[in-house]
């Protein structure tokens, strides 16, 4: 991979914040925390809002806003008993104010406003009674002087320590030694789009004029964020090329694939085909694989996965499968077995919950190859598991696993095919800014047969009645799952909670009511996962636990309490337990109180359709960029300035512009080439940096 060393341009915007004018041991610490180390992230600290000083006299004040006069002082007014402010008189022609100051010591205000001289004050207007005052004014200059309170003013986010102002005022020292960079974008491009050259663009978004200058849509935090996006696209971008360039073993399937398709009990669908030939492509062409194999709920990506092991099997080295919990994992084991005996080959689970001698045992056979297939959870990676030969590893509910591990992973094996599973469907939004550097397959085609799921939202209030259909229906031989949300601050009451609604059902049904959570232990989970799979346990009561993937076919009704609290991407996944075999299956929406309009919203989405992709879409636009914490959770990169959902059509054009610049020119050596190795070295996304944003 090429790299690129940092250009001598940026050199200025690389020195540390302490460099700076009026920045000493004190300041550079609070600097760091609310903007960052560097010249160059105080450059990139946008305000988020702009104050308006207006002009105003005594008369026209309005309270609450932020105004200027010209006024002389007329009297000081010291406090007359201890905690009360002291006051300064002032007049103009219009009538009197007050200055207000708490806390004042010494008679340097009386040195400084002397009475009868003339000053320009800008603050907050208040009223106190009949009086209009200021409380310690923003500006107080000299009437006589040349300066004027500035009539607009970027507000930037303060910390205990550092206002505002004092970091408005460092901003302009950082953006004094702010470079003009070479061009990196196409003109033409700016030209159409009317957007400024980076240098007037960070000039122009600390001098906010209007309201219009703070929001995201103005050109020059446009500008400024396709400069972001592109720099992550062309990371990402330069990642996948990196990584496509490390040698791989060919594999090729043979013996075991076809035996192993041939054990299948059915067909593939063409989705599945289509996958599959996506991943032979990839791990027979000797570069290492990274694809990632999106598919909702049900659509079946446990099989695809299996047949690429199988490949690996058939070239004679082992293949992984890492599951996020432990009931997953013995659940991936006892489908796959069968599978792999008729390919005449063997596989081990491994959990954390293998101790001693049997796990010592494990070990041993995958140290020495004798196991073709490792079944496991996390633990299998954590620790000393030493692969004889390991080609493929296949994670499985990818959004588990953040993006350190996914790395880690790849630093296993000499050179390993990755291959993650996601039943989370993400907006295309997402994919390019978290998976920007995997390939993707998506399952747009669900296995044959599934019936839709009829779907309701019902108040809470009427819960009996669903409890009444439930008994009738769990009496003809259904399975039902009852879903308690985590609603609470404490994981304890909620814990409480589920197993009240059990203790409930059960007095309600009988017995065959079972409850897992999340704070069971492994054996006690699995145990009662098995007997609801064996349909010992007719209907489950459980916290989100069932989420992630485990498969019951004869389940065919979902209720899921509180539905209002969950995301809408969360209920689809939970309504994708049922409705995966023959039988009409039914999910209940309980939900309490009055519906926001949000939530009323997410549920009639849900109503509507099962496609988990427009599911993803919307859930997306609902959220808009107000769920800031929801973006981080989703794994959406820290951005300075761009915004994913006001720059979405940004975003976009950044992806493409990215593969067609790494295609034409991947050694950034024509002239714009040159232009954005200073972008890359400028938002230090280096692909070789596994610290970065996704
Ligand atoms: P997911 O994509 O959610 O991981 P699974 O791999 O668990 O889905 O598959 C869901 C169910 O569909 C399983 O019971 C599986 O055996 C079944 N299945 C998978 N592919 C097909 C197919 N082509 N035809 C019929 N059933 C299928
Ligand atoms: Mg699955």
């Amino acid at each position: 991979m090429v790299t690129f060393m940092r250009p001598e341009i940026l050199f200025p915007l690389f020195a540390p914040v302490s460099t700076l004018k009026g920045t000493g041991p004190k300041t550079a610490p609070l600097i760091a925390r609310v903007a960052g180390p560097l010249v160059r992230d105080l450059v990139f600290t946008a305000p988020h809002s702009v104050i308006f000083r207006s002009p105003a006299t005594a008369a026209t004040a309005v309270e609450g806003e932020v105004q200027t006069f010209e006024v002389a002082i007329v009297q000081h007014l010291r406090p007359g008993k201890v905690g009360a402010p002291y006051k300064v008189r002032v007049s103009d022609p219009t009538g009197f104010m007050h200055l207000i100051y708490f806390k004042v010591f010494g008679d340097h205000l009386e040195k400084k406003l002397r009475v009868g001289s003339r000053w320009r004050v800008s603050g907050r207007v208040e009223r106190f009674g009949a009086e209009v005052q200021i409380a310690h004014p923003d500006y107080l200059i000299p009437a006589d002087s040349a300066e004027f309170p500035p009539s607009a003013e970027p507000v930037y986010p303060a910390t205990a320590g550092l206002t505002s102002r004092q970091l408005q005022t460092v901003i302009h020292r950082a953006l004094e030694k702010t470079p003009e960079l070479p061009e990196w974008q196409d003109s033409a491009w700016l030209i159409q789009e009317r957007l400024p050259s980076w240098r007037e663009a960070v000039a122009l978004l600390h001098a906010p004029e209007t309201v219009e200058d703070v929001s995201p849509i103005c050109a020059a935090r446009r500008r400024l964020a396709y400069d972001e996006l592109l720099a992550h696209q062309l990371a990402l971008g330069r990642r996948k090329k990196a990584r496509q360039a490390a040698p791989a073993p060919r594999l090729s399937p043979g013996p075991a694939s076809s035996a192993m398709e041939a054990a299948l009990p059915f067909r593939l669908t063409g989705a599945q085909q289509r996958a599959l030939t996506d991943i032979r492509r990839d791990i027979a062409a000797g570069a290492r694989m990274s694809r990632l194999l999106h598919g909702d709920v049900g659509s079946g990506k446990t099989v695809v996965a299996a047949l690429a092991m199988a490949d690996a099997a058939s070239n004679g080295l082992q293949a992984a499968l890492m599951a996020p919990t432990e009931i997953l994992a013995r659940q991936h084991f006892e489908r796959l077995k069968p599978l792999w005996g008729a390919a005449g080959l063997d596989g081990v689970l491994l959990t954390g919950r293998d101790k001693g001698r049997a796990r010592q045992q494990k070990l041993a056979w995958i140290a020495d190859g004798s196991i073709a297939f490792i079944i496991g959870t996390h633990a299998l990676f954590q620790e000393s598991v030493e692969f004889r030969d390991l080609g493929l590893v296949v994670l499985d509910e990818q959004h588990r696993f953040g993006v350190a591990q996914r790395q880690q992973l790849q630093d296993k094996g000499r050179s390993v095919h990755v291959l993650a599973l996601s039943a989370t469907p993400i907006p295309r939004t997402l994919e390019l800014t978290q998976f920007g550097d995997l390939e993707v397959s998506r399952l747009d085609e669900k296995p044959p047969g599934r019936k839709p799921v009829a779907t309701r939202a019902i108040p809470g209030a009427r819960i009996g009645e669903v409890v009444a259909r439930l008994r009738t229906a769990l009496e003809s031989g259904a399975q039902a799952y009852w879903i308690c949300p985590l609603v609470s601050e404490s994981e304890a009451s909620d814990l409480a909670a589920a197993e009240a609604r059990w203790g409930n059902l059960t007095r309600a049904l009988g017995d065959g009511v079972g409850l897992v959570h999340g704070r069971m232990s492994g054996p006690d989970k699995d145990a009662v996962m098995t007997d609801f799979a064996e349909g010992r346990i007719r209907l489950l009561v459980a916290t989100t636990v069932v989420e992630v993937g485990v498969d019951v076919p004869n389940a065919t009704i979902m209720v899921i309490e509180h539905a209002e609290r969950f995301g809408l991407a969360q209920l689809h996944q939970l309504r994708g337990r049922v409705g995966r075999g023959a039988a009409e299956s039914a999910c209940i929406l309980l939900y309490e109180g009055k519906l926001s309009e949000a939530a009323s919203t997410r549920l009639d989405v849900l109503r509507r359709t099962e496609d988990g992709f427009e599911i993803a879409e919307t859930d997306w636009a609902l959220r808009g960029g107000g769920d800031l914490l929801g973006l981080k959770q989703s794994g959406f990169p820290d951005y300075r300035i761009a915004d994913p959902v006001a720059h979405r059509d940004l975003l976009f054009a950044a992806a493409a512009d990215a593969r067609m610049i790494l295609q034409k020119d991947p050694g950034f050596v024509t002239e714009r080439g040159k232009a954005l190795r200073v972008l890359t070295e400028l938002y230090d996304w280096r692909p070789d940096r596994t610290d970065a944003p996704a």
